[in-house]
């Protein structure tokens, strides 16, 4: 963080002038426009406090320009053949690799992701996000029955109209391209609520998106929760609502999706577990339990295998090789290639994190066995930084167990029984991903038969990834996304038809 290169800089300052650009504007209509409220809002560079644009309050009166464009868009966009749509997706796609780089700078600048970790790679994700959707197109297909003699009987695939799509900012183009591909490709519009803290690439992209789609096929909002996401969500003619969020917003969601019969798909929080049994080969489960913190995300990841269970055979071998290399990750400006930890999004979040930790400091029994505290020296003072952290010995009753902590902060026990810990694993509000790692394959599938999460991995804990069907069981949401599956189940509506010759068969 001390040494600031001039490769460094000159990011910064090619990020800031795209950050300036985007100030006071909404995307509505198929452009770049300023918003009706002229009212605005800093965002904020988490790692060094700094204010890099201005983004619109926008409330009901923007959200209805943005719903009304939308929803003017549909009837065209819906009659456009779904392989002419995919293209158009393609495109799109090949336009945002054109851009990776500034759009990577941006990103690593709006969300405090170091861009060597996270930032590029999540361009590249949302890149192939959409390529797969538009890749899918032509599987928008219905059946044909068998029916009466002289009928034709057949059943469609059909778009609902216009989406409400409400994004967090952790991973927000990622997010964003995992609603909009799947949204648009089947034939509906949308209208994007960017998250208040990280709203300026998903912004860039959307401005990218209108070379290739017509007037009001895409659109976005900016501004707080309350004031322009709800009046998405209860807008009567958003006739879908797909919120990537936390378990409390998603509450709401549902209740507004539920007073106008509205079909709904939540992907909300996680506390995932992560299991070691004693046959587990460590050179593999080291480096896997330490990405499945995603801690060079620091921590702010649904999928997050935040409660480490390690069999009491391996457990010092495990420790021992696991705190070196979180104290080794490191912390620096997000723009600078060589840092691996970037910033925590916000003051508050940042505030929230060491809540949590401060609560394990004081329980009986509880030992911070790395990180604990931010880091020292100027370079991160202004900065949201906070040092991976380790904790043992966390009761399974305590609320650092069974909240999601979102930040650079994972859980550690030991075990001794195998139906233990899959019931302790399982004892849980949450259930979106899953990770185990063993050599026996009947421990294997005893786990995945046994575990309730979405995403059940073995001797792996990689990110979710396009065409693997992602989304949680119990409070963790409702519905899945990133497949063709979730395409058809999620943005598509379906007609059962019967057609009648009028004519006695012969
Ligand atoms: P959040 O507070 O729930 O906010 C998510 C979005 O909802 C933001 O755009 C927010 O606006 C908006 N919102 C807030 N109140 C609303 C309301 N009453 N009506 C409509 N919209 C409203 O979540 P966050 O703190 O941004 O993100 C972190 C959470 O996201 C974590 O719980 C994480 O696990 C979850 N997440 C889940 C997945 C998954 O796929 N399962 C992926 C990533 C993140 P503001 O920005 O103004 O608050
Ligand atoms: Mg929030």
């Amino acid at each position: 963080m001390n040494t600031i290169t001039n490769g460094t800089t000159a990011a910064r300052t090619e990020a800031l002038d795209i950050a300036q650009r985007l100030t006071g504007h909404v995307v509505i209509d198929g452009k770049l426009a300023p918003a009706l409220m002229s009212e605005t809002f800093p965002v904020e560079n988490p790692a060094d406090g700094s204010t890099i644009a201005r983004v619109p309050r926008c409330r009901r009166e923007d959200v209805e320009r943005a719903v009304r464009s939308a929803h003017r868009a549909f009837p065209a966009w819906s009659r456009t053949p779904a392989r002419e749509r995919g293209r158009a997706i393609l495109r799109i796609a090949d336009r945002l690799q054109a851009e990776r780089e500034p759009l990577a700078r941006l990103l690593a600048l709006d969300t405090g992701n170091a861009i060597a970790t996270q930032a590029r790679p999540e361009v590249d994700a949302a890149i192939d996000m959409l390529r797969l959707f538009a890749g899918v197109a032509g599987e928008l297909k219905g059946k044909t029955i068998p029916w009466e003699p002289g009928t034709l009987c057949y059943t469609t695939r059909d778009p609902l109209g216009v989406v409400g799509a409400i994004i967090p900012w952790n991973a927000p183009l990622l997010l964003a391209a995992g609603k909009l591909g799947p949204a648009l490709v089947a034939g509906n519009t949308a209208v994007v609520k960017a998250a208040e803290q990280a709203p300026l690439a998903p912004l860039r992209m959307l401005e990218l998106m209108q070379e290739f789609l017509p007037p009001g096929v895409a659109n976005l909002v900016t501004g707080f929760g309350e004031e322009a996401g709800q009046p998405l969500a209860t807008h009567a003619l958003v006739r879908k609502v797909t919120f990537t969020g936390s378990c409390e917003v998603g509450k709401h969601i549902l209740h507004y999706c539920a007073d106008k019969i509205c079909p709904v798909t939540l992907e909300l929080g996680g506390k995932s577990p992560n299991i070691v049994l004693a046959d587990a080969d460590l050179e593999l489960a080291v480096p896997g339990i330490i990405m499945g913190m995603r801690f060079t995300r620091q921590g702010q990841s649904c999928s997050a295998g935040t409660r480490v269970y390690l069999h009491q055979d391996v457990y010092d071998a495990v420790i021992e090789r696991v705190i070196p290399a979180l104290a080794k990750l490191r912390l620096g400006d997000p723009l600078d290639e060589s840092t691996e930890v970037g910033a925590v999004i916000s003051r508050e979040q940042l505030e929230r994190i060491e809540r949590y930790v401060t609560m394990a400091r004081d329980t009986l029994g509880v030992r911070i066995l790395c990180g604990g505290a931010r880091p020292e020296g100027d370079a991160f003072a202004r900065g949201n930084f906070y040092l991976p952290t380790l904790i043992e010995d966390v009761p399974s009753s305590s609320p650092v167990c069974r909240d999601e902590i979102f930040g650079p902060v994972a859980l550690v026990s030991r075990w001794r029984d195998f139906d233990a810990v899959l019931e302790q694993a399982n004892d849980t509000d949450f259930g979106l991903a899953a990770a185990l790692w063993t050599r026996d394959l009947s421990n294997a599938l005893a786990f995945a038969e046994r575990i309730q999460a979405g995403f059940v991995q073995v001797n792996q804990f990689i990110t979710p990834r396009p065409n693997l069907a992602y989304g949680g069981l119990k409070a963790s949401g409702l519905g899945k996304e990133y497949s063709l599956e979730s395409m058809l189940e999620h943005f598509t509506t379906s007609k059962t038809v019967i057609i009648n010759s009028g004519k006695r068969p012969g």
